[in-house]
């Protein structure tokens, strides 16, 4: 294979643009040329200006635009084989021997079709002399592959589809926004976000957005009278102290026997059973407006790099295939087989088969859904008479990480729920040495889903000698039968002090869990910690507005971030925001890389670069510092660029949550309630972290935790991402001459 195609197409999804940046990059990297095919199908079918060759600096500077650079259409007459015969022919006279096609459902479709019928248009088209034979000759079939693009995740083939979390960024910035103002004149608000046949953002943002009712296609009320069940919810919230309500309904919601339930439909039934003053706010196409999130950049990069391997591996008549991100894998799946899956949730919602429905979209999101059930209560089911009541206590550790008062709200609603009581530590392990521990009541936690920083509060003391004592008196007065640890790389040391100590205090022998929360995602037992998702979109959204303020001049940005010794900030960074090089302590950094470095920049600048962008991790290197390799850079750069640089320090601690980082909170939360309570009642001692690890949440017992960790460098001993994103991320920042920027 010489020549490969890629187009976009149907609705625009973020994150188009850096899948087709990697497929562009990857392809030249493998040898291929690659052309790109303008405004969807409609440039297929009509050719010309429409197909055009794409150099490696013709996606340079667009990982950060929404939309995509390449456009994309409905095109109705790729519908019909009349337009799929102008396609094929505009595709051969090109000698485009494969194809990849960024869109949706639809455009996935579309391209099945083409690659179905390649032969008989080919035999077409050289029957009424349009190709010649040789050209027909050439190309005997069209290998396709598919990403999917598509902001509502409604996709079979892979877990989440580009542009999803992006949505998910700007309902959520939409549902924060609500919420202030409608807390503040205690109004109801109904937001309706997209999704005709699927719930996912709906389900999702009420998640994150700690939503109070939610309607979702796939699963309808249970009852025909919904409006009274929902009203009846929503007047206990209010009787508990909440001052906004806010029910959030996905554009295709329906109710049990199929009739549509519409967003002003809920407004009247709300205004004439409780007489609120309700609003509503439908969110429309700024869901698929705006920059793409990290995530989106990441994974839609990680798929555009899949898609060209997967394509050069096919063989002529391989049938076409999807290529998506499974369990934090990427895969490969028939798209048959994708579309057959997709199209059954569809066929099941219309024969009104919702539990089928429910089931086809997976136990995450039928999980998700029950817990959304229960933390949006307006408080907990009583507590059984004849049952154990469990004593948990909620304790920080380590900096601040977004998401942290997230995962303590799941936790304390689920525990209360089972009929437990929640205590919250105040100050990390500081708090339980003085005994700052109190109760914590159902409502305490509300509101706490979209809050940033630390409600409990947060610090890095690792408690020694004496406060071993204290903290094993405390334990005893309060009677704990179990702690949840949420936080980061001390908080970790500090319950494996406690685990270790178990001989000499009986007050440890509990269980105990730990929750990974830190910006950094250097923890054990897990690929990602809450917080980390979070840092990094504060890291590209400064690095963005840093490349922005470039533009006129020939310049070279140095960029510090956080993470300790761990580069995962620094390299996803480097990633998500085209940076040409990255420093990290685990590879680290030596003087003939500097050199080699500034002569590679040397040489561009001089065939006309404009910007260049190196990012570098806090601790990459001691005597190597930021201050001295902007002076390094600067001098040999001479005259032909200068260089700037910015360290961007704490910001990348604060904010509020992300949405992926509230979503991957309150998994986690619940995930831990759940398994301490069943420790607890099962006369368990076993203490454990909990993690992600190829998409399944998995517990690692503390007793072989140590020998997983780097303890003079407090990270992972081996690090997934080193392995499966530094060679992308060195593949894509390769310089070249024509290359303006990322
Ligand atoms: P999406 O890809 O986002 O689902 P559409 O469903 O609008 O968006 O599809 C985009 C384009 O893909 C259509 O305008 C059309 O050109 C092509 N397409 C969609 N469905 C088919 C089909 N069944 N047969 C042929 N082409 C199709």
């Amino acid at each position: 294979m010489k020549r490969i195609g890629v187009l976009t197409s149907g609705g625009d999804a973020q994150g188009m643009n850096a899948a087709l940046r990697a497929v562009v990059r990857t392809g030249i990297n493998r040898g291929l040329e690659v052309y790109a095919i303008y405004e969807g199908y409609s440039g297929m079918v009509e050719g010309g200006e429409r197909i055009k060759p794409m150099s490696w600096g013709d996606v340079g500077g667009i990982l950060q635009l929404g939309g995509t650079v390449i456009g994309s259409a409905r095109c109705k007459p790729f519908h019909d084989r009349a337009g799929r015969l102008h396609a094929a022919r505009n595709l051969l006279l090109n000698g485009i021997e494969g194809l990849i096609v960024i869109g949706g459902d639809g455009s996935q479709t579309g391209a099945g079709i083409l690659h179905a019928e390649w032969d008989g248009l080919v035999r077409e088209l050289v029957e009424n002399g349009e190709v010649t034979k040789k050209a027909a000759g050439r190309i005997k079939s069209l290998p396709v592959v598919g990403i999917i693009g598509s902001i509502d995740n409604d996709m079979f083939g892979s877990d989440i589809t580009t542009g999803a979390d992006t949505a998910l960024h700007r309902i959520v910035d939409a549902t924060d926004a609500i919420s202030s103002t409608a807390a503040s004149h205690q109004r109801s608000f109904v937001v309706e976000v997209m999704g005709r046949n699927c719930g996912y953002l709906a389900l999702m943002s009420a998640v994150a957005s700690g939503a109070d009712w939610v309607f979702i296609p796939e699963s309808p009320p249970d009852v025909d009278d919904w409006g009274a069940k929902m009203c009846e919810k929503l007047s206990n919230g209010r009787k508990m102290g909440r001052r906004d309500s806010m029910v959030i309904i996905a554009e295709g919601a329906r109710d049990r026997k199929g009739n549509p339930i519409t967003s002003q439909h809920v407004k009247e039934v709300i205004e004439s059973r409780l007489g609120e003053d309700v609003r509503i706010t439908v969110l429309g196409h700024v869901q698929r407006g705006g920059s793409p999130s990290a995530f989106d950049r990441n994974l839609s990069t990680m798929l555009g790099v899949e898609a060209v391997d997967a394509l050069m591996s096919m063989h002529p008549h391989d049938e076409p295939l999807i290529v998506g991100m499974q369990g934090n894998k990427l895969t490969r799946t028939p798209l048959a087989v994708a579309l057959e899956k997709t199209r059954a949730v569809a066929k099941a919602m219309a024969a009104k088969e919702f539990d089928q429905a429910l089931e086809l979209r997976g136990a995450t999101f039928k999980r998700s859904f029950e817990v959304v059930q229960t933390l949006v209560r307006a408080k907990p089911h009583p507590p059984d008479p004849g049952q154990r009541r469990l004593r948990i206590a909620i304790v920080h550790g380590g900096g601040p990480a977004p998401g942290m008062n997230t995962a303590v709200r799941a936790a304390v609603r689920i525990g209360m729920d089972r009929g437990h009581v929640m205590l919250g530590v105040r100050n990390a392990f500081r708090g339980l040495i003085n005994n700052e521990i109190a109760e914590v009541d159902w409502m305490d936690v509300n509101g706490w889903a979209s809050r940033g920083g630390s409600e409990l509060g947060t610090n890095r003391l690792i408690p020694k000698g004496r406060d071993l004592y204290s903290i094993a008196r405390n334990l005893e007065e309060n009677q704990i039968d179990g702690i949840l640890m949420i936080g980061g790389w001390t908080g970790y040391e500090s319950i494996l002090e406690l685990y270790m100590q178990r001989r000499n205090y009986p007050a440890f022998d509990i269980p105990m869990v730990c929750l990974p929360a830190t910006i950094n995602n250097n923890l054990p037992g897990t690929e990602l910690s809450v917080g980390a998702d979070t840092a990094l979109n504060s890291i590209i959204m400064a690095v963005d507005k840093i490349k922005q303020s470039a533009v006129a001049t020939q310049r070279t940005f140095i960029v510090e971030v956080m993470g300790y010794y761990c580069g995962y900030l620094a390299l996803m960074g480097a990633l998500a925001t085209g940076a040409e090089r990255v420093y990290l302590h685990e590879e680290g950094v030596t003087m003939r890389d500097l050199v080699e470095d500034v002569d590679d920049f040397k040489r561009s600048f001089e065939r006309g670069k404009r910007l260049g962008l190196i990012i570098r991790n806090e601790m990459a290197n001691e005597v190597y510092t930021t201050n001295f390799m902007r002076m390094l850079f600067e001098e040999e750069g001479g005259d032909l660029f200068d260089v700037r640089q910015a360290i961007l320090g704490h910001m990348q601690q604060g904010g509020s949550p992300s949405p992926f980082d509230r979503i991957f909170a309150t998994r986690l939360g619940v995930a831990c309630i759940e398994h301490l309570i069943e420790r607890a009642l099962n006369g368990s001692h076993e203490s454990a972290c909990i993690g992600q690890l190829r998409g399944e949440i998995v517990f690692t017992e503390l007793d072989g935790i140590s020998k997983l960790m780097d303890f003079a460098h407090s990270r992972p001993i081996s690090q997934w991402w080193m392995d499966d994103l530094r060679p992308i991320a060195r593949l894509l920042a390769r310089q070249e001459a024509s290359t303006p920027q990322g």
